[in-house]
């Protein structure tokens, strides 16, 4: 499931990123937000109620009315229907949405700093915009809010499909 988000939700697309989702964000004017979803087969998300007549037979557009950044994740999500495992979590750049790629503590000095290589051995680099990534106490928080999104939309914790 891919997305396109509109300018106006930045927060959200951040948010959608960090369960590993693919979403695009792009502050251009509503019809190049059309025409842009349907070349990429992404779903747009839009704050604006766009009329029928302008929406391609194709192309999926989802209206987000809420308001709160927190009410718009939790409806994204319930909207997919199905958890995304926890393994996916955290495997997307925040910044540019690539998906990152793991990479050794050799290949990382000198970029993170050195007490961060020393008590962490696992590290996800971002091919595009060159940022590292580590599992980190800001992340524990990340995933302490998304353990909640995820317990609101699907009634688990994203992951552990059970028997
Ligand atoms: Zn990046």
């Amino acid at each position: 499931m891919r997305f396109l988000l509109d300018g106006s939700l930045g927060r959200l697309g951040r948010s959608l990123r960090m369960f590993g989702i693919d979403a695009e964000m792009d502050t251009q004017d509503l019809h190049y937000l059309i025409g842009r979803a349907q070349r990429e087969g992404r779903i747009l998300l839009t704050r604006r109620a766009v009329r029928p007549e302008r929406i391609p037979a194709t192309l999926k557009v989802i209206r987000i009315k809420e308001d709160h950044p927190e009410r718009q994740v939790v409806s994204v999500l319930k909207w997919l229907g199905s958890p995304i495992p926890k393994a996916e979590w955290f495997s997307r750049c925040l910044l540019c949405n690539r998906l990152l790629e793991e990479v050794p503590s050799a290949s990382v000095e000198g970029i993170v700093p050195d007490h961060v290589l020393l008590v962490h051995s696992h590290f996800r680099l971002c091919g595009g915009c060159g940022r590292v990534y580590w599992p980190g106490t800001h992340r524990a928080n990340m995933e302490k809010r998304m353990e909640r999104w995820a317990f609101e939309a699907w009634g688990d914790l994203g992951g552990e499909k059970g028997g």
